[in-house]
């Protein structure tokens, strides 16, 4: 059976109280369905919260939004990701746009964080997109495989464990998502370069984000090049994503 992969990234929204609330309402209303994930990425404040309120529920999942590469030390702000751990997460957004485009993250940085993520035990989301410029340049499938190349010299078992968000930047947050063609064209130079870097390409999911909705995550989810989505804006709000992470797989 195909899995999908529904995965909420709550950005700087939804502190622990907040949080608790929203997982109440969640957890009476989503009813797990065996094909599928769903995956927490709540602040880090509200980790634990999130953590704990889904507890012993199987196919639900909390993860950390970021997270530092060193294992402690003076970097005021930061958490580790034993710490991250620690605090219940299974896994952690590496490189999502606005840590790249707001806060000024290197494909360096990044390439770090996969690495301490993998040797820590937690899975890292890594996500990769294009600027529309790029895009309007016909720069996609570069500026993709730059992103894509702090995995290479990762050995199979370890790229196994990777999951793949491609969120074009023009899509996030702005409600012009890119088409489900547009996106599994892109999910497929994905796949083939992960092939060709000695993954177990089907093992690794490939999501896709940027203005998913309760309207178009179902025709996103058919492309079978798409396992399942990063969503922002549509996750925040307990019955819209109740809705959205039940969308019949098709
Ligand atoms: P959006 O955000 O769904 O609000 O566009 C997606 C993301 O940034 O992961």
């Amino acid at each position: 059976m195909r899995r999908l992969l529904f995965a909420a990234n709550w950005k700087m929204h939804l502190g622990p109280s907040q949080a608790r609330e929203f997982m109440g309402a969640f957890l009476t209303s989503y009813q797990g369905l065996p094909d599928r994930e769903v995956w927490f990425f709540p602040p880090a404040v509200s980790l634990a919260a999130v953590a704990q309120a889904i507890r012993g529920r199987s196919g639900l999942a909390a993860g950390a939004q970021n997270v530092h590469w060193e294992p402690k030390g003076a970097f005021t702000g930061e958490t580790s990701v034993a710490m991250a751990k620690d605090a219940g997460a299974t896994a952690a957004l590496v490189g999502h746009s606005e840590r790249r485009h707001v806060f000024g993250e290197t494909d360096q940085e990044t390439g770090c964080k996969v690495r301490a993520l993998l040797d820590g035990g937690l899975a890292p989301v890594l996500c990769v997109g294009e600027k529309l410029e790029e895009r309007e340049a016909g720069a996609t499938l570069t500026v993709v495989e730059r992103q894509l190349r702090v995995l290479e010299g990762l050995d199979p078992a370890a790229l196994q464990r990777i999951v793949i968000a491609y969120e074009p930047v023009w899509a996030i947050g702005t409600g012009r998502n890119a088409t489900p063609q547009d996106a599994a064209q892109v999910h497929r130079a994905i796949r083939a370069w992960l092939t060709a870097h000695g993954a177990p390409a089907p093992s690794v999911p490939v999501l896709y984000g940027g203005s998913v909705s309760v309207d178009n995550v179902g025709s996103l989810v058919a492309e079978p090049e798409i396992d399942g989505v990063l969503v922002g804006g549509a996750s925040l709000d307990p019955a819209r994503w109740t809705r959205l992470a039940s969308v019949p797989a098709n």
